[in-house]
């Protein structure tokens, strides 16, 4: 386990120089670029953009909750990189527009996305129905789904029948908290307790202020990975559920660039490649 952890810092490290180095290039590179009129107006802060190869591209503004591994979490220089980052990255690059990060709490994506603040959500949102009426998704990009999880020495729950009376701790705004709401309405789950960010909600697990958690199955294997020994999944995934990348409604200019995007990506063979990458993402 050292030894791995060890290597994979290793990784980090040399993706990070590797990284770095290209954006200082492309940093002496774009002193005299112009950002087009109307478009997005950061052109000047973009030196966490990966490549740009010619001028006047547009800058999105790429709202995330970078505290979701495999997805998305912040490196030990405060950058944010994951999956979702290497995928929107490929995509801003073979659609010719830039891309900006910010880190923000999951359960102002949406409001941040409607009020402008941000043009991309990228951070492992689940596409639903309801969210659907308030923003464009685009394709699925990735399947995953909810599991239910207790701290290693619970012996009692081993699958949602038996929380009858228990309490549950959840992201706020998310799929799991909606998952604690359905089971609470049907006389399950007795209480919901819910937190910015998923390790909250597992140090609640760990201070015994929660029964069981309920969150996305990636996400709670890669805290396991990152911490073993604290908690383990119980039962079988609760559902199937798939993440898209969302932008305003209406906005179906953007929203047929990523999705045009994401069908080249996966056309070229980057996409497998970046999938087989996301590992390296699964402990810290
Ligand atoms: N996939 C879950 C959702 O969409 C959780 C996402 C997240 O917390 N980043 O609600």
């Amino acid at each position: 386990m050292q030894k791995l952890l060890r290597t994979i810092a290793m990784f980090l490290v040399i993706a990070t120089v590797v990284f770095a180095a290209g954006c200082a290039e492309q940093g002496g590179k774009k002193t005299n670029e112009s950002t087009p009129a109307g478009e997005a107006t950061t052109a000047q802060e973009n030196n966490t953009i990966r490549k740009s190869t010619s001028e006047q591209m547009p800058t999105y503004i790429v709202g995330t909750e970078a505290q979701f591994p495999p997805f998305e979490i912040v490196d030990s220089q405060g950058k944010v990189i994951g999956f979702d980052v290497d995928l929107m990255n490929s995509i801003a690059e073979d659609q010719g527009f830039k891309v900006k990060y910010v880190d923000q709490d999951f359960a102002g994506l949406i409001p941040a996305l409607q009020t402008g603040n941000i043009d991309i959500i990228a951070s492992g949102m689940t596409i639903t129905d309801e969210r659907a009426k308030e923003v464009n998704f685009s394709e699925p990009y990735i399947t995953a789904g909810l599991a239910l999880a207790v701290t290693v020495d619970n012996e009692n729950i081993k699958s949602v029948d038996d929380l009858k009376g228990k309490t549950v701790a959840v992201q706020t705004g998310s799929t799991g908290f909606m998952k604690a709401e359905e089971l609470k309405k049907a006389g399950i789950v007795t209480e919901i307790k819910d937190f910015a960010h998923v390790n909250e909600a597992i140090e609640e697990l760990k201070i015994g202020g929660a029964d069981a958690m309920i969150n996305d199955l990636p996400v709670t294997n890669a805290f396991i990975a990152a911490q073993p020994g604290v908690i383990k999944i119980v039962g079988e995934p609760l559902n199937s559920e798939s993440y898209g990348f969302a932008v305003r409604s209406g906005n179906t200019e953007l929203i047929k660039k990523i999705n045009t995007g994401l069908k080249n990506v996966k056309a070229s063979g980057k996409y497998d490649e970046l999938l087989a990458n996301l590992p390296k993402y699964m402990e810290k």
